[in-house]
Protein backbone atom coordinates (compact mmCIF):
# COMPACT_ATOMS: atom_id res chain seq x y z
CA UNK A 1 0.00 0.00 0.00
CA UNK A 2 0.94 3.43 -1.03
CA UNK A 3 1.04 4.75 2.42
CA UNK A 4 3.64 7.70 3.92
CA UNK A 5 2.54 7.16 7.59
CA UNK A 6 2.28 3.09 6.80
CA UNK A 7 6.17 3.33 5.46
CA UNK A 8 7.41 5.54 8.11
CA UNK A 9 5.83 2.59 10.78
CA UNK A 10 7.86 -0.35 8.79
CA UNK A 11 10.82 2.58 9.07
CA UNK A 12 10.65 2.38 4.83
CA UNK A 13 10.73 6.27 4.91
CA UNK A 14 12.32 8.55 7.89
CA UNK A 15 11.20 9.96 10.71
CA UNK A 16 12.27 11.77 13.78
CA UNK A 17 10.11 9.63 16.67
CA UNK A 18 9.04 11.17 19.84
CA UNK A 19 6.85 7.59 21.17
CA UNK A 20 6.23 4.61 20.07
CA UNK A 21 4.90 1.39 21.24
CA UNK A 22 3.25 -2.49 19.99
CA UNK A 23 0.09 -0.21 18.57
CA UNK A 24 1.33 3.38 18.19
CA UNK A 25 3.56 6.32 17.05
CA UNK A 26 4.50 9.50 17.14
CA UNK A 27 6.83 11.62 15.40
CA UNK A 28 7.90 15.32 14.34
CA UNK A 29 5.77 16.83 11.86
CA UNK A 30 8.05 17.98 8.30
CA UNK A 31 6.39 21.09 8.21
CA UNK A 32 5.81 22.20 12.67
CA UNK A 33 2.95 24.86 13.05
CA UNK A 34 4.27 25.08 16.67
CA UNK A 35 7.42 24.73 18.59
CA UNK A 36 6.02 21.37 19.60
CA UNK A 37 3.86 19.48 16.72
CA UNK A 38 3.76 15.52 16.61
CA UNK A 39 1.73 13.36 14.88
CA UNK A 40 0.17 10.33 16.95
CA UNK A 41 -0.77 7.37 14.87
CA UNK A 42 -2.12 3.71 15.00
CA UNK A 43 0.35 1.40 13.68
CA UNK A 44 -2.16 -0.08 12.08
CA UNK A 45 -3.78 1.53 8.63
CA UNK A 46 -7.04 3.48 9.57
CA UNK A 47 -7.68 6.10 6.72
CA UNK A 48 -9.49 8.70 8.81
CA UNK A 49 -12.22 9.38 11.79
CA UNK A 50 -14.21 8.53 8.87
CA UNK A 51 -12.73 4.62 9.07
CA UNK A 52 -12.73 4.18 12.44
CA UNK A 53 -14.62 1.05 13.17
CA UNK A 54 -15.55 -0.49 16.82
CA UNK A 55 -13.33 -3.15 16.20
CA UNK A 56 -10.48 -0.48 16.51
CA UNK A 57 -11.71 0.91 19.96
CA UNK A 58 -8.74 -1.09 21.99
CA UNK A 59 -6.41 0.89 19.65
CA UNK A 60 -7.98 4.27 19.04
CA UNK A 61 -8.73 3.91 22.99
CA UNK A 62 -4.93 3.35 23.50
CA UNK A 63 -4.00 5.79 21.40
CA UNK A 64 -5.77 8.59 23.54
CA UNK A 65 -4.79 7.43 26.68
CA UNK A 66 -1.16 7.84 25.69
CA UNK A 67 -1.48 11.09 24.50
CA UNK A 68 -1.34 13.06 27.88
CA UNK A 69 1.88 11.30 28.87
CA UNK A 70 3.51 11.41 25.28
CA UNK A 71 2.44 15.41 25.82
CA UNK A 72 4.46 15.15 29.22
CA UNK A 73 7.34 13.19 27.86
CA UNK A 74 7.92 16.63 25.20
CA UNK A 75 7.42 19.23 28.47
CA UNK A 76 3.77 20.41 27.39
CA UNK A 77 2.80 21.10 31.08
CA UNK A 78 0.83 24.17 30.37
CA UNK A 79 -1.03 22.45 28.01
CA UNK A 80 -1.72 21.49 24.25
CA UNK A 81 -4.17 20.86 21.44
CA UNK A 82 -5.11 17.86 19.52
CA UNK A 83 -6.32 18.06 16.16
CA UNK A 84 -7.66 15.25 13.85
CA UNK A 85 -8.44 16.61 9.65
CA UNK A 86 -10.91 14.82 8.56
CA UNK A 87 -11.65 14.61 4.73
CA UNK A 88 -11.68 17.28 2.24
CA UNK A 89 -13.18 20.00 4.36
CA UNK A 90 -11.26 18.91 7.49
CA UNK A 91 -8.25 19.68 5.01
CA UNK A 92 -6.48 16.22 5.53
CA UNK A 93 -3.92 15.80 3.34
CA UNK A 94 -2.59 12.43 4.45
CA UNK A 95 -4.78 9.46 4.39
CA UNK A 96 -3.58 7.56 7.33
CA UNK A 97 -5.79 8.61 10.37
CA UNK A 98 -3.56 11.14 12.59
CA UNK A 99 -3.70 13.20 15.81
CA UNK A 100 -1.75 16.30 15.44
CA UNK A 101 -0.31 17.19 19.03
CA UNK A 102 0.86 20.86 19.03
CA UNK A 103 2.28 22.76 21.95
CA UNK A 104 4.84 25.43 23.36
CA UNK A 105 2.69 28.28 22.03
CA UNK A 106 -0.55 29.98 23.38
CA UNK A 107 -3.01 29.01 20.67
CA UNK A 108 -5.94 30.45 19.08
CA UNK A 109 -10.07 29.73 18.76
CA UNK A 110 -12.08 29.78 16.18
CA UNK A 111 -9.43 27.39 13.96
CA UNK A 112 -9.61 28.67 10.04
P1 LIG B 1 -3.19 16.70 7.55
O1 LIG B 1 -3.30 17.95 6.72
O2 LIG B 1 -3.99 16.75 8.80
O3 LIG B 1 -3.46 15.45 6.74
O4 LIG B 1 -1.70 16.65 8.07
C1 LIG B 1 -0.66 15.94 7.44
C2 LIG B 1 0.59 16.35 8.14
O5 LIG B 1 1.60 15.42 7.84
C3 LIG B 1 1.12 17.73 7.73
O6 LIG B 1 1.25 18.55 8.90
C4 LIG B 1 2.48 17.41 7.11
O7 LIG B 1 3.43 18.39 7.39
C5 LIG B 1 2.81 16.08 7.75
N1 LIG B 1 3.67 15.20 6.99
C6 LIG B 1 3.50 14.78 5.72
N2 LIG B 1 4.47 13.92 5.37
C7 LIG B 1 5.26 13.78 6.47
C8 LIG B 1 6.45 13.02 6.76
N3 LIG B 1 7.00 12.23 5.85
N4 LIG B 1 7.00 13.13 7.99
C9 LIG B 1 6.45 13.94 8.92
N5 LIG B 1 5.34 14.67 8.72
C10 LIG B 1 4.76 14.60 7.51
ZN1 LIG C 1 -1.10 3.92 6.28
Amino acid sequence: MDCIFCKIVEKEAPSNIAYEDDKILAFHDLQPQAPVHVLIIPKKHISSLDEVSFDDAEIMGWLMAKVKDIAKDLGLENGYRLVCNCGKDGLQTVNHIHFHLLGKRQMKWPPG
